[in-house]
């Protein structure tokens, strides 16, 4: 089966695409359908040898913008489609072949991805009209999770939250951190073992991996758990938001909103949710950025620290998203604050290891525990988990 999978992330007015062979190569055909349902909408991307394009869709939805990715193809007809799904609930563990049966249990686990799992089901539905001809597979952002000990899972409230209701840790970026785990397990001599694992884009979240499986992880019941993020909030007292309510009156939409939109690195800084600028402006001084930088690696190092009682054995970190991948100041903070876990960073490699670059940062020959930047590859992944899904059930 070397024909490519065709990868497909759809939001409520947008569609990331990516054309994806066995081998994972790249640069691989690829891009953005937005602003659809608008006049101005578009379809953006690069082909596979590298040339960026910009088409206008006016007006265009879902299936027009998926018309026009499919002209796109190069003559290149997939063999399947991989969908990410936000949200796969207890129900799914692994990815499965989209049936009746499998958009009936993704739609009962709207309610808890309110936000995404309807945008990822137009998605789907959409592209069963375009693409008629192919088997349809989801991929769960949270399936990689699903192999949590109850200790990590369970919320200290009543049962029945549980049991009635599905209220549990489920945690997200699963693609993002079974992809990492499994490439240090490739690339470090210590190979599968206790890694953790830290997702550092404009969601944030940090895994502990044992032997290849997920053990506990900082997102839980929605992706607003754990660490600050651009502009959520992460942790919060539980008590906040009846604080909000009883004394500034605040409605839970605007609760929700305020810590959704409005807080992490943009609302303690006071000037964006960017890393970049966050960074360039706490260098010149800014009060607000150098704060935002100093909760920000803070609360990874103490997040990885908490973790780090899931594994029995530390064998690395694993850096990775926009921020992991990017920023030495980060990665370099995060380590420092750790200083009982016996990292040695290698100042040089961690300098140089930015831009798509993949390594150790570590000092070589260091029998603590390593540290790695690995470039994250969801996209790949999903096209993996549907390949394997293929072979399992076609
Ligand atoms: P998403 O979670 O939306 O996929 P990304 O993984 O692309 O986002 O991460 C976006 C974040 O990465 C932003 O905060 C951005 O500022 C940060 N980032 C990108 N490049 C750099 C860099 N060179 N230095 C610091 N941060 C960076």
């Amino acid at each position: 089966m070397n024909a490519p999978v065709l990868v497909i992330n759809c939001g409520s007015s947008s569609i990331k695409y990516a054309l994806i062979d066995s081998t994972l190569e790249t640069p691989r055909l690829a891009g953005l359908a937005e602003r659809l349902g608008t006049p101005q909408a578009r379809l953006k991307g690069k082909n596979s040898a590298g040339e960026s394009f910009i088409q206008a869709l006016p007006g265009a939805d879902h299936a027009k913008a998926l018309n026009a990715i499919l002209d796109r193809l190069e003559g290149r007809l997939p063999v399947a489609v991989g969908h990410r799904i936000v949200h796969g609930g207890e129900r799914f563990t692994q990815a499965a072949l989209i049936t009746g049966d499998v958009l009936e249990a993704i739609q009962a686990t709207a309610a808890l991805a309110p936000l995404h799992n309807p945008a990822n089901l137009a998605g789907i539905e959409a592209t069963q009209t375009v693409f008629a001809e192919l088997p349809q597979v989801a991929v769960f952002d949270t399936a990689f999770h699903q192999t949590l000990p109850p200790k990590a899972y369970r919320y200290a409230l009543p049962e029945a939250f549980y049991t009635e209701h599905g209220i549990r840790r489920y945690g997200f970026h699963g693609t993002s951190h079974a992809f990492v785990s499994r490439r240090a397990a490739e690339l470090s001599e210590r190979g599968e073992g206790g890694w953790l694992t830290a997702h550092l884009g404009n969601g944030c979240s940090t895994a502990a991996v044992w032997q290849g499986k997920s053990v506990d992880t900082s997102m839980g019941l929605t992706p607003l758990e754990g660490l600050v993020m651009g502009t959520r909030s992460g942790d919060v007292d539980p008590g906040l938001h009846a604080h909000l309510h009883r004394q500034l009156g605040w409605s839970l939409d605007e609760i929700d909103d305020v810590l959704n939109k409005r807080s992490g690195l943009l609302g303690l800084s006071g000037l964006t949710n960017d890393m970049r600028e966050i960074e360039e402006k706490a260098l010149e001084g800014h009060a607000g950025a150098s704060l935002a930088l100093e909760v920000f690696c803070y609360r990874i190092a103490k997040s990885l620290a908490a973790l780090s009682c899931a594994l029995p054995v530390l064998d690395g970190v694993i850096f990775t998203g926009g921020i992991g991948e990017n920023s030495p100041i980060v990665r370099a903070r995060v380590l420092e604050l750790l200083p009982h876990f016996g990292f040695a960073l290698d100042d040089a490699a961690n300098e140089a290891t930015i831009r798509g670059g993949e390594g150790a940062i570590g000092k070589a020959g260091h029998t603590g525990p390593e540290a790695w930047v690995i470039p994250t590859d969801e996209e790949g992944r999903i096209a993996l988990e549907t390949r394997q899904c293929l072979e399992t059930f076609l």
